[in-house]
């Protein structure tokens, strides 16, 4: 049976071929895909790596060292984000701690941050999950009056704005990824985008010494890549979905290595940012369908969006307000092909990896509860047909 994956991005399957062989002889692609993700972030400087995780250890590595302040070993963190965070923070020798956010906008609740004692921390980083933008004009201006660093992370966010200004664009230092779910992919691959001469100078002298890939990594991920091209359309993906490869569930993972991005692997992210606009413009003419399909239905919550936000819809957050009927509604979707995920399934603070290296009073976070155990998202990549919220709202309706 067909089946429409939670997210991902269509590879055109022969030109990604061909940008992996224009990769694999020349760096050109991949400095192409540098100069234009530091650009249309408006910052001056963009490191690769393997992966987002590991841009972000460097990125923390690097704020570090350039800090005045030794006792700023800190990084505020929101308590429901992806996992690969705070093991970022924890593999730069930083002391990760949470925030609770808002269960309406997804972003810090502001009155939580008001009362957070900042005074050790080096940096508050951002989440924007699903590609929705958090408030990051209210958390740039909060974290320079503090004394702290803002580093954005826009990896599900890549494309999206709020206020006409690029989300990964905002503070000290972005991020963006180009994992398997993001809003754009080459399987693996992430970026940093800085601009303060201090900062990018270390970037840039660590991502000199910390090394290539293997051409062995390069290989098989590049077959990935092409194998993934094929596998993500919905004909094919219902195969997929039935081994047991683990896809869509995500255990913490702390053992990652931290090397540079494959030339071959870039070249595609380079050729895919190029469709970037295309790609936002289908995934937010679903995300919208289906928003206004499913306003109306008792048992869903909309998220809120913040006024000026342009999200880049990686996926369709919704939630379940009777968090009971949550299992049920997922596995009615996925029975009928749907890639509906409760996404992650734990806020922080309850991830027994990162909750022993909390303090006891980061333990309580009722926001991140309420939306770990009513979080529900949708798909909206370009294989989703356009009346899926039609398709939805009747099987919530009859849950
Ligand atoms: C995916 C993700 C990361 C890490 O990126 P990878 O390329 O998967 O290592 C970091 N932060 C958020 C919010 C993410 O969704």
């Amino acid at each position: 049976m067909a089946f429409l994956a939670p997210a991902g991005t269509p590879v055109p399957f022969f030109r990604a071929g061909m940008a992996m062989l224009r990769g694999a002889v020349s760096e050109a692609p991949r400095q192409a895909l540098a100069r234009r993700l530091a650009e249309s972030a408006g910052h001056r400087y963009c490191a690769l790596f393997i992966t987002g995780r590991a841009s972000m250890i460097v990125g923390l590595e690097a704020l570090r060292s350039i800090e005045r302040d030794p006792s700023r070993n800190e990084v505020l963190i929101p308590a429901y984000t992806c996992y690969s965070v705070p093991a970022a923070v924890l593999r730069a020798g930083l002391k990760p701690r949470l925030c609770d956010v808002s269960p309406e906008t997804l972003s810090f609740d502001p009155e939580t941050l008001a009362r957070a004692d900042t005074s050790r921390t080096l940096a508050i980083v951002s989440a924007n999950l699903y590609g929705v933008p958090n408030d990051l004009h209210f958390l740039e201006a909060f974290a320079r009056e503090r004394g702290m660093r803002l580093f954005d992370d826009a990896a599900q966010a890549l494309g999206a704005s709020i206020g006409g200004r690029p989300v990964g664009g905002f503070g000290d230092i972005g991020l963006y990824s180009f994992d398997k779910g993001k809003n754009i992919t080459s399987i693996d691959g992430g970026a940093l985008v800085a601009s303060d001469p201090s900062l990018t100078a270390e970037l840039e002298s660590r991502l000199l010494s910390s090394g290539g890939v293997s051409r062995r990594h390069a290989l098989t991920s590049s077959g990935k890549l092409l194998a993934y091209s094929l596998l993500l359309r919905p004909g094919l993906y219902g195969i997929v979905n039935r081994l047991p490869l683990g896809l869509g569930t995500t255990p913490y993972d702390d053992r990652f290595p931290v090397a540079g991005y494959s030339q071959a692997l870039a070249a595609v992210a380079e050729l895919l940012l190029k469709d970037l606009d295309s790609l936002r413009s289908a995934r937010t003419e679903r995300a919208l369908r289906m928003r206004s399909e499913l306003a109306s239905s008792s048992t869903l919550r909309s998220l809120q969006l913040l006024p000026g936000a342009v999200p880049a819809w990686a996926r369709l957050p919704v939630f379940v307000t009777d968090g009971r009927l949550r299992e049920r509604i997922i596995s009615r979707l996925v029975a009928a092909g749907i890639g509906a995920t409760a996404s992650y399934p734990q806020p922080l603070h309850r991830v027994p990896e990162v909750a022993r290296h909390l303090p006891q009073q980061d333990l309580v976070n009722p926001g991140a509860d309420q939306v770990a155990a009513t979080i529900m998202t949708l798909p909206t990549h370009a294989y989703v047909p356009l009346d899926l919220g039609r398709r939805v709202r009747k099987i919530v309706d009859a849950a």
